[in-house]
């Protein structure tokens, strides 16, 4: 039989590591926001065209 050798984290750490966690998560939310609806709303018809092929590709509801 086998012993596990693993040392608890500490609560400052796990604290640091979940608002990191939080914060990329946000990021992430906030970056494909941007991008969703500066495509989606964007005034060249070629971002339009593409962002709207990729929903047909993807079998997205469309139109
Ligand atoms: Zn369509």
């Amino acid at each position: 039989m086998t012993s596990s050798t693993t040392t608890p984290i500490p609560d400052d750490q796990r604290v640091s590591a979940t608002r990191s966690l939080l914060l990329q998560l946000c990021a992430g939310a906030v970056l494909g926001l941007v991008v969703l609806y500066g495509v989606a709303f964007a005034e060249s018809p070629i971002a339009h065209n593409a962002a709207h092929d990729v929903r047909h590709v993807t079998v997205k509801p469309c139109h």
